[in-house]
């Protein structure tokens, strides 16, 4: 078979037996991937694709970097994976270490797990662990802002965004939490009392049913791709302490420099009590995830019945997947990614500033290494999405945005062929 008829061939067998996510049976566009490099996917039928998604916002490093390549042999050679119950092993306990050092102050203590979702079902069974070990049972409901999106699974659907969280379907079997307005102020407005009034509203009614404020801090990504200012979050800090509420960050997206910052609770020199990670902790190579939290939540914890973390994932801690998150912070600390990020904006907001003029376009707006095209009207994937790969880039949409969150080491030139891409893909 030459490359367009093996390509065809596993599409065809792919649409008998495979679920794709958020997809119908038969996912239709369907891409086969042959390999990856620095920033391109090589298609099975030959094409190569410049990549403007990062994997899910993950490959920060690009495809097959050679120093997470060769941290994964090494470590494969000797020891791939060992249960974490009852063992330990030096690539959990150092990235345990350097997790602490490099998050937000106040955190020490770490839960490692295997994705990102588990993380915030670990954050959220955090929370209410630490009110039932303070005796008091009936701070068990969460309390968040609208338009966030926190995971998959059933504890975090239920605080997803109630309407645009992709799992409005699933209202009646989740359990019920408190909503507030999504922070309404842009990055870079003036913070203004009355945009925290609602959620401060909520604190005051329902503050003693409420374990805590779970969100993402500064920018809200698959609820809504929706960047909000840094001082929200100073005065959430102090709202959570005036009403004795745990904070809880989402950082699985803004972790790693995504928003320019390490984190984004950094943009607000903000410290929660618990803390998610996920996504690019291993450079988009394997499935890893921690959850953090402050001394005050684990001691607490460990005073109450039954004195222990009630979880224990199979595969967590894996210490390949920690390997591969010591080589991503290696590069983290040895190259220029702030300069990276800050290029890669600036190449963003000059490359989307056209599609702001376009009759469908509502509006644009860059952060990090985020670029967002928000649309008027939802996309059509089966037109939108074969357009790009014939403009030689993968750009994958949802709803109403069309977004890059290109690997950090994208050159000048492949940023001009994703931001060209979208604004004529934009066009139509
Ligand atoms: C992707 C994401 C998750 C879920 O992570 P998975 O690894 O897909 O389970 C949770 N929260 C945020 C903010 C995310 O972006």
């Amino acid at each position: 078979m030459n490359p367009r008829e093996l390509a065809a061939d596993l599409v065809a067998r792919d649409h008998k037996s495979v679920w794709h996510p958020y997809a119908p049976p038969e996912a239709n566009p369907l891409y086969p991937v042959e390999s990856a490099s620095g920033v391109h996917l090589h298609l099975t039928d030959g094409r190569v694709l410049v990549d403007g998604m990062s994997s899910w916002w993950s490959a920060i490093h690009g495809y097959r970097h050679p120093a997470i390549e060769a941290a994964l042999h090494d470590q494969l050679s000797r020891l791939p994976h060992v249960m974490f119950g009852g063992l330990t092993h030096e690539p959990a306990v150092r990235l345990c270490e350097r997790l602490i050092a490099l998050t937000p102050a106040g955190l020490d203590r770490v839960f490692l797990c295997d994705s990102g979702s588990i993380a915030v079902e670990v954050a959220i069974k955090v929370a209410f662990q630490y009110w039932l070990s303070k005796g008091r049972p009936e701070r068990n409901r969460l309390l968040t802002v609208r338009g966030g999106y926190h995971g998959d699974t059933f504890a975090t659907m239920a605080v997803c965004d109630p309407v645009n969280g992709m799992h409005d379907f699933f209202q009646g079997v989740l359990p019920d939490h408190f909503f507030a307005e999504r922070p309404s102020c842009r990055f870079d407005e003036p913070f203004e009392e009355r945009h925290i009034a609602d959620l401060e509203a909520k604190l005051q009614q329902h503050g003693d049913q409420i374990a805590g404020v779970i969100l993402e801090p500064v920018v809200q990504g698959a609820g809504g791709m929706w960047f909000y200012a840094p001082e929200y979050l100073r005065r959430l800090r102090a709202l959570c302490d005036e009403h004795d509420v745990l904070l809880i960050f989402d950082e699985i997206a803004t972790g790693f420099g995504r928003t320019g910052e390490m984190f984004g609770a950094d943009h607000a020199g903000v410290s929660p009590d618990i803390l998610s990670l996920g996504k690019s902790l291993t450079g988009g190579t394997l499935t890893l995830a921690a959850t953090l939290m402050s001394e005050r939540v684990s001691s607490t914890i460990a005073k109450g019945e039954p004195g222990a973390l009630m979880h224990g994932p199979t595969y967590m801690a894996n210490p390949l997947a920690c390997a591969a998150a010591h080589a991503s912070l290696d590069l983290l600390e040895t190259t220029p990614w702030r300069d990276r990020v800050k290029t890669l904006e600036a190449g963003l907001r000059k490359g989307l500033e056209p599609c702001r003029e376009l009759e469908n376009v509502s509006d644009v707006r860059v952060l990090g290494a985020i670029g967002v095209v928000e649309l008027k009207e939802p996309v059509d994937m089966s037109l939108v999405q074969p357009a790009f790969v014939e403009h030689g880039v993968w750009v994958r949409p949802f709803g109403r945005l069309v977004y890059l969150m290109p690997p950090f080491v994208t050159e000048a030139e492949q940023l001009d062929q994703l931001t060209n891409a979208v604004c004529a893909v934009v066009r139509g």
